[in-house]
């Protein structure tokens, strides 16, 4: 027993060992990929549910490796928050999203919103403050209106004056802010009070059991109501069948993202589906 405690110890070194190596490699790749063209952005439609119509879009990133493909951002954001790469890969998103959004409003719907995922990271961040970004869409003539900001709960559980100057700086320039995955976190309703919440997106993990009889479809209902009354738009996400759409559509929800309209496309198939409405 005591000859297997001593492998097994080996092994749980050497296994840690290759999991640290392997962190570093992808986080040297990543700091590559960034000014390399390796990332890029894909959009995922939000419907408006009563006239089917476009009216939004989420960006999502992807790092498309030139030795192991495409890497999903949950394998490379959780690293690129702690190495403070988040950073540089969210203002290279919010660049692409800019020029993209200009010309689609132009071209095709002039109110499209894009939304964009930012990390507390970079609220927190000293040299490169977030809200730079409402320089930059002066200068570049990207109307406030065209971006949408997705927040987290983690963000605002610090209850950090910093976080909520910036989040007010933001709503006061025009810039919409979502507050993302709620019912998963905390989901203190007092969120919605004390910071400038203009959408809310109920995370997939409660849409999908919309259907059922559940705790989960009453929640879904309450959350509706209760954003309705406070003059907050709802989104829900992760929506993958005629049903729960019907359901989610019947309680008074505006938007809605998930398979079911679209999976998120790369940008030349999203300018398709825009130019066809
Ligand atoms: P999220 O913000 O909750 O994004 C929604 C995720 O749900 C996306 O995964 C999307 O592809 C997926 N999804 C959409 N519709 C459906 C559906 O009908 N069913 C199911 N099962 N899934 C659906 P993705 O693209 O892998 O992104 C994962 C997470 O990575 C995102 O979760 C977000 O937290 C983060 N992320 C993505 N892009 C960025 C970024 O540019 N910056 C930051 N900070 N985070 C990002
Ligand atoms: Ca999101
Ligand atoms: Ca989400
Ligand atoms: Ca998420």
């Amino acid at each position: 027993a005591k000859a297997l405690g001593k492998n097994s110890f080996h092994y749980y070194t050497k296994s840690m060992r290759d999991k640290a190596l392997k962190r570093m490699t992808l986080l040297k790749d990543l700091r590559y990929a960034i000014g390399h063209q390796q990332l890029f952005v894909e959009y995922q439609p939000i419907v408006d549910l009563a006239t089917s119509k476009i009216t939004k879009a989420e960006a999502l990133v992807r790092w498309q490796h030139p030795k192991d493909g495409l890497i999903r951002p949950d394998e490379f954001i959780p690293i690129s928050e702690e190495s403070g790469l988040i950073v540089d890969i969210s203002n290279w998103v919010f660049r692409q999203v800019c020029a993209d959004v200009v010309h689609w409003r132009k071209q095709y719907s002039a109110d499209l919103q894009i939304s964009i995922n930012t990390s507390p990271v970079h609220y927190a961040d000293q040299d490169s403050c977030i809200t730079n970004w409402i320089d930059y869409m002066e200068s570049h003539q990207v109307p406030a209106e065209a971006i949408l900001l997705e927040i987290t709960e983690g963000l605002l559980m610090s209850g950090d004056d910093s976080v909520s100057n910036k989040l007010f700086h933001f709503k006061k320039n025009g810039v919409g802010i979502a507050l993302d995955d709620f019912g998963t976190g905390y989901s203190s309703i007092s969120y919605l009070k004390k910071y400038p919440t203009d959408y809310l997106k109920i995370d997939k993990g409660f849409v999908q059991s919309v259907t059922e009889v559940t705790n989960d479809k009453v929640l879904c209902e309450a959350i509706i109501v209760m954003a309705q009354k406070l003059g907050i738009n709802v989104v829900a996400e992760g929506i993958e069948t005629k049903g729960q759409y019907d359901m989610l559509k019947n309680m008074g929800c505006q938007f809605g993202q998930g398979y079911l309209f679209s999976k998120p496309l790369g940008k030349q198939a999203f300018n398709a589906l825009l130019s066809q409405q």
